[in-house]
C-alpha cells in the first residue's frame, strides 16, 4: 500500500484502506480519513448545497431515519434504566434533518440542538437550534449529549469533543 499523508491528528503516516486515497487509516492513532484533499471550503460548499436540497439530499442531510432514532432512544433509555427523558435537557449535536431531535421530545426530553447547516430546517420545525456550539449560552445546563452520524463529517472531530465538553 502507498503511503500519501499524514493523520491529522497524530502527524503519522496513513495508508490506503478503500478505494485508493479516498479512505485512508493512520497507523498510529487508527483514525479513518474519508476524502482527505477535502478542505474546510470545500466541505462547508458541499454542505451548503446539500442543505439547498434537504428532501433529495437525506444522505448527507440526515441519514438516521425516525424509527432507527425511536430504537436509539429506547435502547438509550434502557440502558439507562430510565422509563422517559421528562425534566431532562439534551443536547443533539449535529443533528441533521431531526430524527434523533424528535425521538427525544417524544421521549420527554427538552432539546436543543446544534447543526450550522441545518439550522434554519430545525428551527422552522420546532427544534431550539444553534448554529454552532459557540452560539449557546454559557451556562446552559445538559443532562445529556447525543450525536448520532456525525463525526465521519467534522474535519477536527477531536476540536468539536473538545469544545462541547466545556
Ligand atoms: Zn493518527
Amino acid at each position: 500500500m502507498k503511503i500519501k499523508k499524514t493523520c491529522p491528528f497524530c502527524h503519522s503516516a496513513t495508508e490506503s484502506i478503500w478505494r485508493g486515497q479516498l479512505f485512508l487509516e493512520c497507523r498510529n492513532c487508527h483514525l479513518l480519513i474519508r476524502n482527505a484533499d477535502l478542505n474546510k471550503t470545500d466541505l462547508d460548499r458541499l454542505y451548503r448545497n446539500s442543505w439547498a436540497h434537504p428532501f433529495s439530499e437525506i444522505d448527507e442531510t440526515g441519514g438516521t431515519t425516525d424509527r432507527l432514532a425511536r430504537n436509539y432512544v429506547a435502547q438509550l433509555l434502557s440502558s439507562l434504566g430510565q422509563k422517559h427523558f421528562e425534566g431532562k435537557v439534551v443536547l443533539d449535536y449535529g443533528a441533521g434533518r431531526g430524527s434523533m431531535s424528535f425521538a427525544l421530545q417524544e421521549a420527554g426530553a427538552k432539546v436543543l440542538a446544534v447543526e450550522p447547516y441545518g439550522y434554519e430546517f430545525l428551527s422552522d420545525h420546532g427544534i431550539q437550534t444553534y448554529k454552532s456550539i459557540a452560539d449557546m449560552p454559557l451556562d446552559q445546563h445538559l443532562e445529556g449529549i447525543v450525536s448520532l452520524d456525525v463525526i465521519e463529517h467534522l474535519v477536527e472531530p477531536w476540536k468539536d469533543r473538545k469544545s462541547i465538553s466545556k
